[in-house]
């Protein structure tokens, strides 16, 4: 069916974010010492497009470190666990850097459609790279799609079924009440808008003390919009949640409309200039000859930052952009 060759190709665009960062770590852009694992076919991408995801990792970092850092003492005087939750995680590897880091949460939870999660899975067990992240006593089935480990669980899920979302938290023995940061980098967007709803929406009842990161495209009407979108239709791939939040005001109406207390959207060109670290876009800068500066502020324009925050305990005074 049309509904079913969507998800495929929906799938599939996990296999071009891992081959695009893949791209970036070759061309000296970040550092992933696991990404490569996930990739069959390497490619190399325009310096745009290494440039694109280079500020979304940046921003990403920057924000997740700011929720990482948050110095909170229990009633017992030790620090407060913390919980990452990762929707529609894909092949991303950020567990296995915190890990190497030293800064990896007490939990971290990693969901998406049970194609994918086998694949992950299966490449976890096999590769001893992965594997010792994650500790000797994990147990790993492909054919469930599943990862249980002391601090580490993978598990499959359509996020269209909130129930069922529910009922995957508890099985990976999520505390709902401590902070948590969820991660939804590219995945709402291909949802249809009742599920995106929803899906905020289940968040913000679930989790008092959260952040919620978004990361997804913009803009769909101007002329770059309109072509954003026919490239990943004519791969089969259809945005269908872009139209109900086509722009940085949707989007936090979206997180405030769903009961979040906060809500923050910026779009890409202002989170490279006024977020990413100067120093790093010094860096970065020099790496590749670029001079398509039309194009690339186009393109950034079409993709935003937005994050959510409940505040329960009272952490996040000082979380965020600003
Ligand atoms: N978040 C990862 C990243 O940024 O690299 C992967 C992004 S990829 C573009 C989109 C991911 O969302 C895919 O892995 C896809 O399988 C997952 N996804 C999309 N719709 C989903 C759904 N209804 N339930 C679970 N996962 C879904």
């Amino acid at each position: 069916s049309d509904s079913h060759s969507n998800t495929v190709a929906v799938q599939a665009t996990n296999d071009d974010a891992s081959a695009s960062k893949l791209s970036c770590v070759k061309k000296g852009y970040m550092k992933d010492d696991y990404i490569h694992l996930f990739v069959r076919r390497p490619v190399r991408r325009s310096p745009i497009i290494n440039r694109g995801y280079f500020a979304r990792w940046a921003a990403f970092r920057k924000l997740l470190y700011q929720f990482l850092d948050i110095d909170k003492k229990t009633d017992d005087g030790g620090p407060i666990k913390k919980q990452i939750l990762s929707l529609g995680a894909g092949f991303d590897t950020t567990y296995f850097h915190l890990q190497d880091e030293g800064k990896a949460p007490y939990l971290y939870v990693e969901v998406d459609f049970k194609e994918v999660t086998s694949k992950k899975a299966a490449l976890i067990e096999t590769c001893s790279q992965l594997r010792s992240k994650i500790g000797e006593t994990a147990s790993i089935s492909r054919e469930k799609g599943e990862v249980f480990s002391d601090h580490y669980k993978l598990l499959p899920v359509d996020l269209r079924d909130t129930q069922k979302l529910s009922d995957i938290i508890a099985l990976a023995d999520m505390d709902t009440s401590l902070p948590t940061f969820i991660i939804a980098e590219c995945v709402l967007i291909y949802l249809d808008p009742d599920s995106i709803r929803a899906v905020v929406g289940w968040a913000n009842q679930t989790f008092t003390t959260a952040v919620f990161f978004l990361y997804e495209q913009i803009n769909p009407d101007d002329a770059f919009g309109q072509q954003m979108i026919r490239n990943l239709e004519s791969r089969g791939c259809a945005l269908l949640g872009i139209y109900a939040t086509p722009s940085l005001k949707a989007k936090e109406k979206l997180f405030l409309d769903q009961g979040w207390q906060r809500a923050v959207a910026w779009d890409m060109l202002r989170v490279y200039s006024e977020f990413v670290d100067a120093q790093e876009r010094r860096r970065i800068e020099r790496l590749e000859l670029f001079d398509e500066f039309e194009e690339w502020y186009m393109m950034q324009e079409h993709y935003c930052v937005a994050y959510a925050i409940n505040d329960a305990m009272g952490l996040y005074g000082d979380f965020g952009f600003s």
